[in-house]
């Protein structure tokens, strides 16, 4: 969504790991050194010049002592003994006890030892001072440690970057005409807060937009923060949830604090549902995300009428919101952007298609006319898409074939001409896929196939394409449920022909589960259970239609689908000879296209 923010957290991460890295390097060079330091100590004390205390007070004892060199506070002594050359090192662990020994035998005229005392050297404390400290230094460390990854967490992610001046306007912003309509209005308020204020209105606060990720809600914000050229801070409600506890409500009013500072300003959050969904249980995740939801609460309530900072937020679930969040002075608008239809889709075509080399033979009205249910993301994807495909081609220009195949890869995947694929399996495809497309053709409310084809693409063997019709706002009963019948015609026909089936139809039967059970639990089309939203219920709300309910809706999903397997089934049965001549042509020649396939159909 943000490219640059997302550069900037990056760096932010890199620098952290170093810092850590540091850190860590630097506990692991003072233990090494003390540890170093210790044992010179004790490897210098373990030579066969060493004397062990025992040994050295008897030594004394014998009156074999000539003299005793030692350092105040250390454990060691240099020794010289009457009967050897050379000085030996002993060990003393209590110095005070020995020197207060070798005095008393001095005293009492036992012994006639030299003993030489030394002030302490700072050489000798370093190790014991710092064995003493260790302790200290690392939670020292530690500290810091944590001081610091908070801090730059903090900078890194609230401080997004504000894009003071986003060159982005509404003329970047395809279709969605009414919805710009609506938003000249908070233009306006950013440009002149006065006008309204000496008028008493209140400014809003608050704008939800709904809708699809990819069809151009940060955009629309940004170009609203362009007309208006007042500065863009954005972030990201799941960036609101992170590692340390309680840093999601202080993220939030530092945003504000910047916001407040910045004003008038627009202040965009995208994927609020992370934070502002409805407060239910009480684990811990719940409760981090109530206080950084009250904390949002709290500052929105809290600005003046004169403070002209406007809040935008995204969503793709709507229903999924705190209510409270939708209370006046809050997120009291709300926007639905709605996925392009065929004058948006080509609008958004051309803004993309401006700076890309189009050959005249591409038709954009013609893929905006297969391309019903793409946002403006997809879309422009598509116009990429097709740029790289014409530069692998070795094409000067953008192809009308790029662009188709570009649709494909977009949809379907890459195509795999590589793919070893088996004659078994190929066979299977063929039969499959042509179930497909022979049973939408006797039913009257599919779209017509356009493109069948059984060579692998993404992770699918084959496919079947349509011809989408125009976009259409109510999809009715009868059309479901054919729909449900050209999903399962490709099982059907591997069941017809080959007595077998295979996984190949695994994605179509999850799509076609999903469609029964909408139909069931959100559409209400089914007539024994009648038209009630059993869907997004807690289980409990559920229950009061009785115990069994969860059964009941089961067993109705369970009969759509059985409906229409038998249905194509019987279809293909019927058109058999259809079924055949289709996967004979797939299987000869991979692909057969609309005129290839009406053609078999024709004088019917
Ligand atoms: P969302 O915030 O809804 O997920 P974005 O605003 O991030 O979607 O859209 C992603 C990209 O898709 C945009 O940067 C733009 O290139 C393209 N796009 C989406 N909708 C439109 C539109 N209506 N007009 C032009 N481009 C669009
Ligand atoms: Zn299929």
């Amino acid at each position: 969504m943000n490219n640059k923010n997302n550069q900037k957290n990056k760096k932010e991460q890199k620098s952290n790991k170093a810092l850590i890295g540091i850190i860590i390097l630097l506990v692991i060079l003072l233990i090494a050194g003390i540890v170093a330091i210790v044992i010179m100590e004790n490897s210098d004390k373990k030579d066969e010049n060493t004397l062990s205390y025992t040994e050295l007070v008897e030594e004394i004892n014998n009156k074999n002592v000539e003299k005793i060199d030692m350092t105040v506070g250390s454990t060691t002594a240099k020794v010289k003994l009457k009967d050897e050359e050379k000085e030996k090192t002993a060990l003393i662990p209590n110095t005070e006890v020995f020197v207060e020994f070798v005095q008393q035998q001095k005293l009492t005229g036992q012994n006639d030892i030299e003993l030489n005392q030394k002030p302490r050297s700072i050489l000798v404390q370093i190790p014991s001072t710092l064995l003493s400290l260790l302790p200290t230094l690392i939670m020292v460390a530690l500290f810091i440690m944590i001081f610091k990854l908070q801090g730059l967490g903090e900078k890194g992610k609230v401080y997004d970057e504000t894009e003071t001046s986003t060159k982005v306007t509404f003329k970047d912003v395809a279709g969605l005409d009414e919805e710009k309509a609506e938003l000249v209005e908070i233009v306006d308020f950013l440009k002149k807060p006065e006008k309204y204020v000496k008028m008493g209105a209140k400014i809003p606060r608050g704008v939800l937009l709904y809708g699809k990720p990819g069809t151009g809600k940060t955009l629309i914000a940004k170009a609203i923060a362009g007309e208006a050229n007042v500065p863009f801070i954005s972030m990201s409600g799941s960036e609101f949830i992170e590692m340390f506890a309680g840093l999601g409500a202080s993220r939030v009013r530092k945003l504000f604090e910047k916001a407040r500072r910045l004003a008038p300003c627009i202040v965009f959050i995208d994927e609020i549902d992370a934070i502002g969904s409805r407060r239910t249980s009480n684990s811990g995740a719940e409760t981090e995300n109530n206080q950084t939801l009250n904390q949002l609460l709290v500052e929105m309530d809290g600005f003046s009428s004169e403070e002209t900072v406007i809040v935008l937020a995204a969503t793709n679930r709507p229903e999924m919101l705190d209510k409270a969040l939708l209370r006046p002075g809050r997120f009291d608008r709300q926007i639905t952007i709605p996925t392009p239809d065929l004058k948006g889709r080509l609008e958004i075509l051309k803004i993309h298609a401006k700076d890309k080399r189009l050959s005249d033979n591409v038709n954009l009205e013609s893929i905006a006319e297969d391309t019903a249910g793409y946002t403006g993301a997809e879309l422009a994807n598509i116009l990429n898409e097709s740029a790289i495909i014409a530069t692998k081609n070795g094409h000067d220009e953008i192809e009308n074939e790029d662009v188709e195949e570009a649709v494909k890869k977009v949809t379907v995947g890459l195509e795999k001409k590589e793919r070893v694929v088996s004659e078994k399996d190929k066979k299977l495809t063929a039969y499959h896929e042509a179930g497909h497309a022979v049973v939408s053709r006797y039913l009257p409310t599919q779209a017509n196939v356009k493109e069948v084809s059984i060579i692998p693409r993404g992770v699918a063997g084959g496919y079947t394409m349509y011809k989408t019709d125009e976009d259409k706002y109510y999809i009715s009963k009868t059309e479901m449920k054919e729909k449900l019948i050209a999903l399962l015609g490709g099982r059907a026909a591997e069941k017809l022909v080959l007595d077998d089936i295979s996984t190949g139809a695994s994605n179509d039967i999850e799509v076609a589960t999903n469609i029964a059970r909408d139909m069931v639990t959100k559409y209400g089309m089914s007539d024994k259970l009648g038209p009630i939203d059993f869907q997004g219920k807690e289980p409990y709300e559920i229950q009061m239609f009785g115990e069994d309910i969860g059964d009941k809706i089961g067993l109705e999903v369970k009969a759509l689908i059985d409906e229409a397997y038998n249905r194509a089934q019987q279809l293909l049965i019927e058109h058999r000879d259809k079924l055949d001549t289709i996967a004979g042509i797939l299987l000869k020649q991979e692909k057969i296209n609309e005129k290839e396939f009406a053609e078999v159909f024709d004088g019917e």
